[in-house]
């Protein structure tokens, strides 16, 4: 166990995480940034960021972070590459066991640990994200003008996503593996009723072609009248095989909140696995706080993640003040 208690742990280095960082080093908290197995968070999986206020000609995504981790760092804030496995949180001061082996104890912890975006496994996709490939239309629509694009998945956020997309593209295809939609009557009323979007049911895509340079050029999708192609495919039996001619392609299959490591404490999560927020960016748990889409199922934006991580770092600040416990002095559970 590090003998040493911190006043406050940041899970994440993400922008929410590193904004956090930024504005609890600047009061002199002296957080210590745990920046897990993604240093720099999803930002770092896109080249151009074009809605990030300050940037007029945009900025690329790993730069963004960069220069975050940097603004902290000037400040005090410590950085080390390691993930939270376990939290106990029962008791204060808490105790994180972290991926390197180590245990380190903490008065306080804001959780800024994201939600990865589902993938759906297809051949390419690793070489593409963020080239032509990508999981967010509200960040990457505008880069489609004239294009031909697919979306995949069935749910509400495939037809937010398909509308969105629609105001850029030529067309969207969204690609469904079964032969109804799963979004609500609303939301697929008005993907149906837009001219530029087309659905391909009982379809799946299994490759991506383009390069990194390029983008992505082209896509291999399957489909059988049964649904769910992929599995027929894979097992070799009979199904239709189509290449595409495509500009972009955008999954929007789900997010997945990082708080495994929540499960088993009092911080209360959704059905999902988002941590629920009580007030601003408190949680069921004192002491607790938490940022970014890790909490926000709604804007995920880079933006409103750097907003929520400045909330949480002055919660944190405020909290940890009102118990005299910046300052050394420890607080009863
Ligand atoms: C391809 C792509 C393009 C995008 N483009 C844009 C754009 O142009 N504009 C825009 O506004 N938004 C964009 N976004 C969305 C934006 O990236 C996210 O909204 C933003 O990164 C969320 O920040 P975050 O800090 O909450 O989480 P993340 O960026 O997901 O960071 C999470 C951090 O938590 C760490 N972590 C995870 N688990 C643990 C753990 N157990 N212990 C410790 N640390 C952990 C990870 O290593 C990572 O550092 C894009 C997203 C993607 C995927």
């Amino acid at each position: 166990m590090d003998g040493d208690i911190h006043d406050l742990v940041i899970a994440g280095s993400g922008v929410a995480g590193l904004s956090a960082a930024v504005y609890a080093a600047r009061s002199d908290l002296e957080p210590l940034v745990l920046e897990g197995d993604e240093p720099g968070g999803q930002l770092t999986l896109t080249t151009d960021v074009e809605n990030y206020l300050g940037f007029p000609e945009g900025v690329g995504g790993f730069e963004l972070v960069q220069r975050g981790r940097e603004q902290a760092a000037r400040f005090g804030a410590e950085f080390q590459i390691a993930a939270i496995d376990a939290a106990s949180l029962d008791d204060r001061p808490f105790e994180l066991s972290l991926s390197t082996g180590e245990r380190l104890r903490t008065r306080s912890l804001i959780v800024a640990t994201g939600a990865s975006a589902r993938w759906v496994g297809a051949d390419g996709e690793e070489q593409l994200m963020g080239n032509g490939l990508s999981t967010c239309a509200t960040c990457d629509a505008a880069f489609h003008r004239g294009n031909d694009v697919l979306v995949v998945g069935g749910g509400d956020s495939a037809m937010e996503e398909a509308l969105v997309l629609a105001k850029f593209a030529d067309s969207v295809t969204v690609v469904h593996r079964r032969a109804e939609l799963r979004a609500s009557e609303i939301m697929a009323r008005r993907a149906r009723a837009h001219d530029a979007i087309e659905f391909r049911w009982n379809t799946e895509l299994v490759e991506l072609r383009g390069t990194p340079e390029d983008g992505v050029t082209g896509a291999t999708l399957v489909a059988h009248p049964d649904g769910y192609p992929r599995e027929n495919y894979e097992a070799g039996e009979d199904v239709e095989v189509l290449d595409v001619e495509v500009g972009g392609v955008f999954y929007a299959v789900g997010h997945v909140p990082n708080t495994t490591f929540l499960r088993e404490t009092p911080v209360e999560l959704d059905e999902d696995g988002h941590v629920r927020t009580v007030v601003t960016t408190t949680t069921t748990r004192e002491g607790v706080f938490a940022a970014g889409d890790v909490m926000d199922r709604r804007y995920r934006q880079a933006i409103t993640a750097a907003g929520t991580g400045a909330r949480a770092a002055l919660d944190a600040e405020e909290w940890l003040a009102e118990r005299e416990v910046h300052g050394r002095i420890e607080a009863p559970a």
